[in-house]
């Protein structure tokens, strides 16, 4: 079944619209197992993502959320289609161009927030000096100034997550790409860090591609969000959210934010396909 694709605007303001895509998906199709006699998880997938633009993919448990993230990580191989990043097809994984941000910080235990922000640098071989003042950037950026000498096991929960939110934009890539980077945290917590990476959007206007299955966190952060069902994975819809920026989370009682959660949530839960343990 091809995805009804609508083609209003993004919502990023004029002046920094443009048509280049960062991120441009066609027909990516993953079959686990035989060909033929394996579980199709994904079908058919295919969205760009436009330079500057925040975009979410938004779907129930087992829609193949995570599957499509390893695919556009480039830790494991399409079974149909092709990822074109930067103009560049994606062959492995591109650190250079994508900043993948885990659920779990995955710190390193024994460096310091400042040292697990450099080490990847240090990998790249970016000398000591403009590592240093990146890491420093990027961790002052995410309000951790006075934390960066503390091992991870010193720091709370939400700034191990900052950490490496620090870490993937030190990478400066072409697109940070973010898996549930909040789901293990607790409510209050990630409505916080929502709003900061609302910010840190607008100071780097960086291309994000966050993957969740938080309605309101997608409607809350989006240009565009990609609605998908399961069994098999694929786009059912992409719903352009044209809620007015900057946004605070006013906007979240307001009449248009209900509107498109209940548009939303109805795309999704009328597939019937979340097998009973999705939650929106
Ligand atoms: P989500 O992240 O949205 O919960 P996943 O990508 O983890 O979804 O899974 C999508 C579907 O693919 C599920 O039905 C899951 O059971 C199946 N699946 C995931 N990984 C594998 C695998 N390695 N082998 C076979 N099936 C898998």
């Amino acid at each position: 079944m091809k995805p009804a694709l609508t083609e209003a605007s993004s919502g990023i303001p004029r002046q920094v619209r443009t048509t280049l895509p960062v991120i441009e998906a066609s027909g990516l199709g993953k079959t686990y197992g035989n060909p033929g006699a394996g579980f199709e998880a994904l079908r058919d997938i295919s969205f760009r993502i436009e330079e500057g633009q925040f975009a979410c993919l938004v779907g129930p448990s087992g829609c193949g959320k995570s599957t499509l993230l390893q695919l556009l990580s480039g830790l494991m191989g399409s079974t149909t289609g092709e990822i074109v990043v930067a103009g560049e097809h994606l062959t492995g994984p591109s650190p250079d161009k994508i900043a993948v941000i885990f659920q779990d910080a995955t710190l390193l235990p024994w460096k310091t927030a400042l040292q697990n922000v450099e080490y990847p640098l240090e990998i790249k071989r970016i000398d000591r000096k403009e590592r240093r003042e990146r890491a420093e950037h990027y961790l002052r950026m995410v309000g951790l100034a006075d934390f960066m000498n503390r091992l991870p096991h010193e720091l709370s929960g939400g700034m191990r997550q900052r950490v490496s939110i620090a870490r993937g934009l030190a990478q400066e890539p072409k697109l940070l790409l973010m898996d549930e980077p909040y789901g293990a945290l607790d409510e209050q917590t990630r409505t916080k860090m929502g709003d900061e990476l609302l910010r840190i959007w607008e100071e780097t206007r960086l291309t994000i591609l966050l993957i969740t299955h938080s309605l309101t966190e997608a409607l809350y952060l989006s240009d565009v969000v990609y609605a998908m069902a399961a069994r098999p994975g694929r786009i059912i819809e992409r719903v352009d959210i044209n809620l007015p920026r900057p946004r605070n989370i006013d906007v979240i009682g307001s009449t248009e934010f209900g509107v498109l959660r209940n548009r939303l949530w109805h795309l999704l839960t009328d597939q019937g396909t979340d097998g009973g343990s999705g939650h929106l």
